[in-house]
Formats: structure tokens, C-alpha cells, sequence
């Protein structure tokens, strides 16, 4: 660490409005990751819980989807390493003391924990809430998916776990090396540093997210193959939980041709459907 945010940082120690690691819960000198000094001034870059007003009630333990809430030496603290900036522990007004706070800005690279795990913060690069992605839902407006492809997404995180960014990396370098075509606007698109071989960016892997959703094409007769040798991939080399989709345009008599080649094939598929009301412009 340079001297001079040493000394600075020594100089406000204690300070509840100029320390950045007061009520925060590691030790002093480990966390320089959470803060940022603009100016002179430390500034907050995650959630937190304010000791002074907390009255150690548990009743926000409970209410977050990655258990980073936790409860040590007598205090209530947010686990900054598992914390995916979600904002469900404010949104909920679990806290009667409003003990949860949640800095105004985030910066990168840990503003991607909520651009990917917040539903209610519009994702930068679609311009869609939460994760970004319309998926496959929206196909009958986007016809993203098209006919003689199969599309295919790969959910990591959910239910319950979230997921490192690393775990992505994995993923889309291993569809990258199986010649996918990735779906045009999928979120996780900006974060590939290299489309020859589907590498993220190195400074964005340690970020956890609550989930992430890659969606790519193949043409179909690659499709039975992929799949085989996609879901051997997950579970072996992934420390997340992970959902395999697939996608077909339904047949002029309204069948999935694909979707009884998987029987066949001793896949158990669960088809499903989604319907959202009002995506359709208005006649004009
Ligand atoms: S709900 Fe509020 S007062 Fe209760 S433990 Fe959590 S932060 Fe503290
Ligand atoms: S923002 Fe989300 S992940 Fe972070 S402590 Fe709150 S509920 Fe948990």
C-alpha cells in the first residue's frame, strides 16, 4: 500500500464518518478492496450494516439469497466477498433500525455483483432489468432463435449459490471452443475480452454474481452432440450450480421435433413455456 493512504488512513481511524472500515467487519489493513479515496475521501463501495443503529434483532439474517449476513463477535456484518449486491436485505425494510445501507455509487468491477443480481437496476448494455437478458421468453418478438439452430442458454447460480465470474470464464471458453455462436445482445457478451477464445476479463473474475445466463446458437444437427458433451463439462469442472436450456421454433403443426430426438436419446427434458403479456408494439 503507498504511505500516503497508509497515513491517511491511520489519520481517521475510529472516525464514524471519515473511516472506511468502522463497523465493517475485517481487520483493519486486509480490506483496502472495499474502499476507494476520491479526493481525499474514503468512500464506501459496498453494503453495509451500521453497528451503531443495529440492535442485533437477526431479523435480516434470513433474507439474503447468499447468507452473507452474518452474525460474529457480537455484531451484525456483511460478508464483503459473498455480498452480490443484490440491495433484497433494503428492499425488503427487513431492518426497523435501517441499519442497512447501501452506497450510492458502486464501482467497477464490483458494480457488475449488481448489474448481474438486482433486478430492479437496468442492465448498461440491454438496457434490460436484472440480469440483462431477455432469454429465450421473448423469442416470438426478438426471433433471436431461429429456425435450423437450436439455442441454448447456461444459467450458473441459481438456485441459492451465485456464482464467481470465473465460473462464466469457464463456460463461455468452453462453448467458444465449440464453435457457438453467441445470441446477439446477451449481456455476458461485453464482458468477453477475447471472442477467438471466449476469455473473460482477467479484473472482473473474483466479482460473485447472483446469476449469469450465456446464450449461444448451433445448427441443429450439432446440437445432440453439444449437449453431451456440454453437460459432462458442467458437472465436472464447475464449483456452482448450473441449468441447461434449450430452444426450438415449434413445427407448422406446433411440435418440437428436437424436443422427441432428446427422448429418444435418453435425455429427460422438462418442457416449459412463458408467456409475458404486453411485449407486442401497439398497432399504430
Ligand atoms: S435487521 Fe437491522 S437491527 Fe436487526 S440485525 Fe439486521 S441490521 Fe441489525
Ligand atoms: S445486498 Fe443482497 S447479497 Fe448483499 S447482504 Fe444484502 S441481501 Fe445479501
Amino acid at each position: 500500500m503507498p504511505w500516503r493512504r497508509w497515513l491517511f488512513l491511520e489519520s481517521i481511524k475510529g472516525r464514524k464518518d471519515l473511516d472506511p472500515f468502522y463497523g465493517l467487519e475485517s481487520p483493519r489493513g486486509l480490506n483496502f478492496q472495499i474502499i476507494e479515496i476520491f479526493n481525499h475521501q474514503p468512500v464506501r463501495i459496498i453494503m453495509y450494516i451500521d453497528n451503531e443503529l443495529c440492535q442485533k434483532c437477526l431479523d435480516c439474517l434470513p433474507v439474503c439469497p447468499v447468507a452473507a449476513i452474518k452474525a460474529r463477535n457480537h455484531r451484525i456484518e456483511i460478508d464483503y466477498d459473498e455480498c452480490v449486491e443484490c440491495g433484497v436485505c433494503r428492499r425488503l425494510r427487513i431492518c426497523k433500525e435501517k441499519a442497512i445501507m447501501q452506497v450510492k455509487e458502486i464501482p467497477y468491477p464490483r458494480l457488475l455483483r449488481q448489474v448481474f443480481s438486482d433486478p430492479t437496476k437496468n442492465h448498461p448494455t440491454t438496457g434490460v432489468l436484472g440480469r440483462g437478458t431477455e432469454e429465450m421468453k421473448t423469442n416470438d418478438i426478438t426471433n433471436i432463435f431461429t429456425k435450423g439452430y437450436i439455442g441454448f442458454s447456461v444459467e450458473l447460480g441459481r438456485p441459492g449459490l451465485g456464482a464467481r465470474l470465473s465460473e462464466l470464464d469457464k463456460v463461455t471458453r468452453k462453448v467458444t471452443e465449440m464453435g457457438v455462436v453467441f445470441a446477439k445482445d446477451n449481456p455476458v457478451i461485453p464482458l468477453i475480452q477475447d471472442m477467438k477464445t471466449g476469455a473473460l476479463l482477467p479484473e472482473i473474475l473474483g466479482e460473485k454474481v447472483l446469476s449469469a445466463i450465456a446464450e449461444f446458437l448451433v445448427e441443429e444437427p450439432r446440437a445432440l452432440n453439444l449437449i453431451r458433451e456440454l453437460t459432462a463439462f458442467l458437472d465436472s469442472e464447475l464449483d456452482t450450480v448450473a441449468t441447461l436450456s434449450v430452444i426450438e421454433r415449434a413445427d407448422e403443426n406446433g411440435r418440437s421435433v428436437f424436443y422427441e430426438k432428446l427422448k429418444d436419446q435418453g435425455f429427460h427434458p422438462y418442457p416449459n413455456g412463458k408467456v409475458n403479456i404486453g411485449l407486442a408494439k401497439g398497432a399504430s
